[in-house]
């Protein structure tokens, strides 16, 4: 793939590329093992890859949400048209990969989301069974009749899920290939070859998929960047780590009335884990170091508070080490709302981003508690919001098995009871953004309070009711802070 700076057609395809078919349900599978050759502009380049980046994270959200996948259809469409063109998706999977592939975390990440793409598209494809025959791994050979025959009762009983009595078509390949499905006992394997029937034929191409970016990612990481990709390293790194929702927080938000200097920490309740350990460490410290007001502060922004309210806010807490607030910070807290420096109106972090960057030093507070504490850490702090043991359990299993997001979401269920059918809540992006958790908090503590304000705590269900004690009694401090 070539980058040149040349104008972007029209329609937002590479030029003199459009007459290539578009997509419909039987568009061939592409396992991207050929890298495009194209010339790209850097405009396409750049919006091809956010058009992808938008497909991944919604794929992301809905499992998040546990969205059945009845419904999937119709929050995909609309983003997914954007892809159809064969060679934009490719062009947008290959920068994907070059921003991806950087560390262990990123690539996880994108490794598991392009698998789930890849499943969707083989899911819905009209013309699939056809389509996945032409990308099944070489060692892939179709069993013959008579040996269909003769292990007729082997392949009823060793296989599962068939549906008649009558086989369907089976291929045979070495047992390695089809792993996940051997691990399950899925299969039936006789000398080392595991028969796959037709209906399972998706899981040999989504391992054959897995496995081969699994190594490129890899590979892709350890090559030095080319002069052509340097003007692209910028966007390269910020896309992987600022993610497509970047900027849905950069204003304040519908919140900003109820967000002022004396009700920030009677918003405890409403602040996922990482806020809640900024807003204690801020409260028992007086202080909070760089990472820590960056990562925090943004999150305030973003959640209502206004600058004014924020110098307000920091110097009453700021106690100590603390000479000339003034002097010493004001100028830190007027640059995040956009007022100094380069005047840039910096949104608040995504968790990609808090999670992958910045790593907190042990006396630091900033970072993802999933991400960078112990799951005996996380324990400890979900006890004190009154999460008991038993709530903790599907928290710490997402926790301990590098899920970070989703023990995040497992959090806000614990903590908002019936969360996914209490109208006017919107979960998107729960687990994706710390402001997302905090507007679906304070919307269902509105639902389910009656509308109620944030100094007059849910009374309606026992586990907030809990927390909040726990957090405010976790919030005290050896010195009060006047309002
Ligand atoms: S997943 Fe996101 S919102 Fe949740 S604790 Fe981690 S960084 Fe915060």
């Amino acid at each position: 793939m070539n980058i040149v700076k040349k104008e972007r057609s029209s329609s937002g395809l590479p030029k003199n590329k459009q007459s290539l078919n578009s997509s419909n349900g039987n568009q061939a599978i592409n396992l991207y093992q050929e890298i495009p050759t194209m010339e790209v502009s850097l405009d396409d380049f750049e919006e091809f890859a956010l058009d992808r980046l938008k497909v991944l994270k919604r794929l992301e959200q809905l499992k998040l949400r546990h969205v059945p996948a009845e419904k999937h259809k119709q929050y995909l469409d609309p983003l997914l048209s954007k892809l159809n063109n064969p060679e934009k998706d490719s062009i947008s999977h290959f920068v994907l990969r070059l921003a991806y592939c950087r560390t262990e975390d990123l690539r996880r990440w994108f490794l598991a989301q392009e698998v789930a793409l890849l499943k969707w598209r083989l899911g819905v494809s009209s013309g699939s069974v056809k389509n996945l025959k032409s990308v099944l791994p070489d060692a892939a050979k179709s069993v013959s009749q008579k040996e269909m025959e003769e292990l007729d009762f082997e392949l009823k009983t060793g296989t599962v899920g068939l549906q008649s009595l009558k086989l369907p078509l089976f291929y045979k390949v070495p047992f390695t290939l089809a792993l996940d499905l051997v691990q399950h006992r899925q299969v039936f394997i006789k000398k080392g070859m595991a028969y796959i029937p037709e209906s399972k034929l998706v899981h040999l191409v989504t391992s054959k998929f897995r496995a081969h970016l699994s190594r490129q990612l890899v590979l892709l990481s350890s090559v030095p960047t080319t002069p052509a990709l340097k003007r692209t390293q910028g966007f390269l790194k910020n896309v992987a780590t600022v993610h497509a929702v970047k900027d849905e927080f950069a204003n304040k938000s519908e919140m900003a009335a109820s967000l002022d200097p004396q009700n920030v920490k009677d918003h405890l309740r409403n602040m996922p884990l990482c806020m809640v350990q900024l807003q204690v460490a801020l409260q028992t410290e007086r202080h909070l170091k760089h990472w820590g007001r960056l990562q925090y502060g943004l999150f305030l922004k973003g959640a209502g508070l206004s600058l004014e309210d924020a110098l307000i806010y920091f110097e009453r807490m700021f106690t100590a080490k603390t000479k000339d607030f003034s002097k010493e910070y004001a100028y830190n807290i007027r640059h995040m709302y956009g007022k100094e420096g380069k005047r840039q109106n910096y949104p608040p972090y995504t968790c990609t981003k808090i999670i992958m960057s910045n790593a907190p030093n042990s006396n630091d507070h900033h970072g993802c508690p999933y991400k960078h504490n112990t799951v005996q850490q996380v324990s400890t702090m979900l006890a004190k919001l009154g999460i008991s043991p038993q709530q903790q359990k599907p928290i710490m299993a997402q926790q301990q098995s590098g899920q970070f997001t989703l023990a995040c979401m497992e959090h806000f269920k614990v903590a908002h009871p019936n969360a996914v059918t209490t109208p006017n809540v919107n979960l998107d992006n729960v687990g994706n953004h710390p402001n997302s958790w905090f507007e679906a908090s304070v919307s269902y503590h509105k639902v389910t309070t009656g509308g109620g304000d944030e100094k007059s705590p849910s009374k309606t269900t026992t586990t907030t009711t809990v927390m909040d004690k726990a957090a405010r009694g976790a919030l005290k401090t050896p010195k009060a802070v006047s309002p």
